[in-house]
């Protein structure tokens, strides 16, 4: 198979998460028709495609052109996303006396988190089927990284986020030229704003799983996972989920580099955990068996503020990811994440996310209780940079 042919997409059809149903990949998609549920994004992995395909000397996730949907490379919206190093946390694991501790950063994304992967690929085929302007309710990040790439590609933004969201996200957005509606409550009220503004379906809705694509932005963390690990796999990884895209993303790079034949037979998928804030952790609650499902959770809001999402659309589909996986979910509570903040940064110089420093914290209490052991290969991952959330942590160094 030559360069040429396997660097065009493979993509072939959307099914929905819940019946399967099949939605056409060639038109603009939203939620499934059936069941109002994520649709997710099929490819052709049964025709050869060898390693040597990934365009390697592009230091982007966008070196997995042909598992990822874009037709069409001239509509690719991109700010470098992607390709995040992963550091060994030597001095972290001497302390704790664990074997093999490691951390992908993706604090080092354009707009500091991992949301500019999934945006640069929903903004890209918004583009792609002719969107004109994108909408989203956000707990910061994502709407930050929703207005980066709308004012990249000429797009208009709109982005509702609550009102206690750190000045430095608001700020951010509004540089990028964004309008920006402050919303007293969660996401999930942002989210109710978001459905009355844009009642007319003028603005495409880039809803976490409301649109297909910014998951498959999210999973090219797996994939380069298994490149950079040298197509072995770590033990356990530990993911700070709110809505999830990561986990459902990084679950669904695995089973593609299986089918295409990636990874071999052998290799053992890792473990996932889910990470949550204690103010807010519906997965936790309903894993638990505390509830049936987070459709009526109450959240609180957390100094973590992309795990402030109360009632997540992808909750089944995180919990498949955790049940498949032999994963568990935990939740930490806002002064844990401090304290992980305070260990990343003083013995490994990294000023962490909240979320990250949860993902620490749930590693450190799975190794108490015995669920983790220390000989096993852990890899965090850090999903945003610790910058914007200055507001929430000031003076709290210690
Ligand atoms: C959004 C966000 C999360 C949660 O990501 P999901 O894909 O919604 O699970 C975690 N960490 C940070 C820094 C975020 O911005
Ligand atoms: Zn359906």
């Amino acid at each position: 198979m030559n360069a040429i042919l396997e660097s065009v997409s493979r993509l072939q059809a959307l099914h929905c998460s819940v019946c399967g149903t099949p939605h056409s990949a060639f038109a603009l998609q939203r939620v499934s028709a059936c069941c109002q549920m994520p649709l997710l994004a099929d490819y052709d992995l049964h025709e050869p495609l060898s390693r040597a395909g990934i365009r390697a000397t592009d230091g982007t996730m966008w070196r997995y052109r042909a598992v990822l949907p874009l037709f069409n490379d001239e509509n690719q919206v991109s700010l470098g996303e992607g390709f995040t190093p992963i550091l060994d946390l030597k001095n972290l694991a001497g302390r704790y006396n664990l074997q093999a501790l490691v951390l992908k950063d993706e604090g080092q994304n354009p707009t500091g988190s991992f949301k500019a992967r999934g945006l640069s690929m929903a903004i890209s085929k918004a583009k792609e089927l002719g969107v004109q302007g994108c909408i989203i309710p956000t707990a910061g990040n994502a709407g930050v990284a929703m207005a980066a790439y709308c004012a990249k590609a000429g797009m208009r933004a709109v982005v509702a986020m609550p009102r206690h969201t750190p000045q430095a996200f608001k700020e951010e957005c509004y540089w990028y030229g964004a309008e920006v509606q402050l919303i007293d409550g969660l996401i999930n009220d942002c989210a109710a704003w978001v459905r009355q503004a844009n009642a007319d379906g003028e603005l495409l809705d880039v809803s976490t799983l409301k649109e297909p694509y910014r998951i498959e932005g999210k999973k090219t963390m797996g994939y380069e996972i298994a490149e950079q690990l040298n197509w072995q796999l770590p033990d356990v990884i530990l993911y700070p989920a709110g809505g999830g895209t990561g986990l459902i993303g990084i679950w669904k790079a695995f089973r593609e580099m299986k089918a295409l034949g990636w990874l071999a037979a052998d290799v053992k998928l890792p473990r996932m955990v889910a990470v949550q804030a204690a103010s807010c952790c519906p997965l936790v609650e309903t894993y638990r068996g505390r509830q049936a499902n987070a459709h009526q959770y109450v959240g609180r809001p957390t100094i973590a503020n992309g795990l402030a999402v109360p009632r997540p659309l992808g909750e089944l589909l995180m919990l498949d990811v955790l049940r498949e996986s032999e994963g568990t979910a935990i939740s930490i509570t806002d002064a844990e994440m401090v304290e992980g903040m305070r260990e990343l940064a003083r013995l490994e110089g990294l000023f962490v996310a909240p979320e990250g420093a949860a993902v620490w914290m749930a590693a450190r209490q799975l190794l108490a209780a015995g669920w983790l052991r220390p000989e096993e290969q852990i890899l965090l991952l850090n999903t945003g940079s610790g910058q914007k959330y200055m507001a929430n942590v000031e003076g709290q160094h210690g």
